[in-house]
């Protein structure tokens, strides 16, 4: 089996995980787990995300989170912002994110139920993001890569449709996600089988674990080269009405099983469990990851 030498793992629990929590999390503790985090070794971390406060409540602090960690660890850690629209876009840029995660969806009806935007929309908001991001890494987020909740399966074509435009805008990354965690092995490799020899291999992907084959989908890619991933402290994410129900990869999880693989990752697994531990107080259910459950950082 061939396998990457190393990978580069971006941290999303504390905007994809808490953005899907009822009970509002007070700025303070959203700013003890990101510490926690960057103690396991995480150097690039999705802090919050600017999204309208009435839309994801749990969010309305993304200024003062943002702004507590980059204080704290300016140059440490990339600090990452989603950004579903432009000004949202504005407001990360003003704030300070080194990065900005911009997300458009494959799906035009998911589009518009996420970001109330048409595709061509979201397209046009992003050149305009690209014209003002100055020194602002952006990773155009392609969303719903796979299949749409409202749906169903999504075409390849849409996904190589934002891939073009975005570069044409002048992204600096591309992500691929499966939002809703349904992509099994062989759609993955299907997908990866177009792009890669169309756009090459430096594409992140953000698999949910909804039905227990995220780590599956992870080995494939890994397998075609892939080596940039993004996942969740825990299992955090997935769906806002089941707390600690299966959301993304558990980072830990996704470590475990590239240190077992002598892939390396930069990050000190028992701290990283330590973290999650916290975390699940924090969340108050249990999480869905599988190394919480053993006695690994104990
Ligand atoms: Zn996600």
């Amino acid at each position: 089996m061939k396998l990457p030498v190393s990978v580069e793992i971006t941290e999303v629990g504390p905007r994809d995980g808490f953005q899907n929590l009822k009970t509002f999390i007070p700025t303070e503790v959203k700013i003890q787990c990101i510490e926690k985090l960057v103690e396991s070794g995480l150097k690039r971390i999705e802090v919050t995300s600017f999204v309208h406060p009435k839309a994801v409540p749990q969010m309305a602090d993304a200024a003062e989170v943002l702004t507590a960690i980059k204080q704290k660890f300016s140059k440490r850690i990339t600090c990452i912002a989603l950004a579903p629209n432009l000004v949202g876009a504005k407001r990360a840029i003003e704030t300070g994110a080194d990065e900005i995660c911009f997300v458009i969806s494959a799906s035009e009806r998911h589009n518009l139920e996420n970001t109330k935007q048409t595709v061509e929309q979201s397209l046009a908001a992003f050149e305009s993001v690209c014209k003002i991001k100055g020194n602002v890494i952006v990773r155009l987020s392609v969303v719903t890569a796979f299949t749409c909740p409202f749906t169903g399966v999504v075409p390849p074509e849409n996904v190589t449709r934002i891939i073009d435009a975005g570069k044409a805008a002048g992204t600096d990354e591309i992500m691929i996600a499966d939002t809703i965690g349904t992509a099994n092995p062989l759609q993955v490799e299907s997908l990866l089988d177009l792009l890669i020899p169309r756009y090459g291999n430096d594409f992140v992907l953000h698999i949910h674990d909804t039905r227990g084959m995220g780590l599956s989908n992870v080995l494939i890619a890994l397998m075609l080269g892939i080596v940039r991933y993004e996942t969740s402290v825990g299992g955090l994410g997935g769906c806002p009405f089941a707390p600690g129900a299966a959301g993304n990869i558990a980072t830990e999880d996704f470590v475990n099983m590239c240190h077992e693989m002598h892939i390396k990752t930069g990050i000190d697994l028992n701290k990283l469990v330590g973290a999650s531990r916290m975390i699940e107080t924090v969340v108050g259910a249990p999480l869905s990851g599988h190394l919480v459950r053993t006695s690994c950082g104990k």
